[in-house]
């Protein structure tokens, strides 16, 4: 029980995270310090009392399950070929 209301908690946190606008008092940059790995992106300044925390999917390599994917299709068409192929009707 505690843990879904930590799950919730963070969820409600994340997008709070997502909205969340932070200016740089070295150079006055607005940015949005989710996006950015909590830094400033000209000077490196972090936000006070900021954690950041990565939404779950950049976790997640795109370019690799882009890969697998385009394999995984590869090989159902190889399949497809060899089975019309030898079969005759
Ligand atoms: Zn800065």
């Amino acid at each position: 029980m505690s843990r879904l209301i930590a799950m919730l908690r963070e969820m409600r946190q994340r997008r709070a995270d997502r909205v969340a606008r932070a200016i740089c008092p070295g150079d006055s940059w607005a940015f949005t310090p989710l996006y950015t790995g909590g830094h400033c992106p000209l000077c490196g300044w972090t936000p006070e009392g900021y954690v950041h925390t990565p939404p779950p999917l950049t976790r997640y390599d795109r370019y690799w399950a882009g890969m697998a994917a385009i394999a995984a299709i590869s090989v159902l068409m190889l399949i497809v070929v060899v089975v019309a192929a030898t079969t005759r009707g």
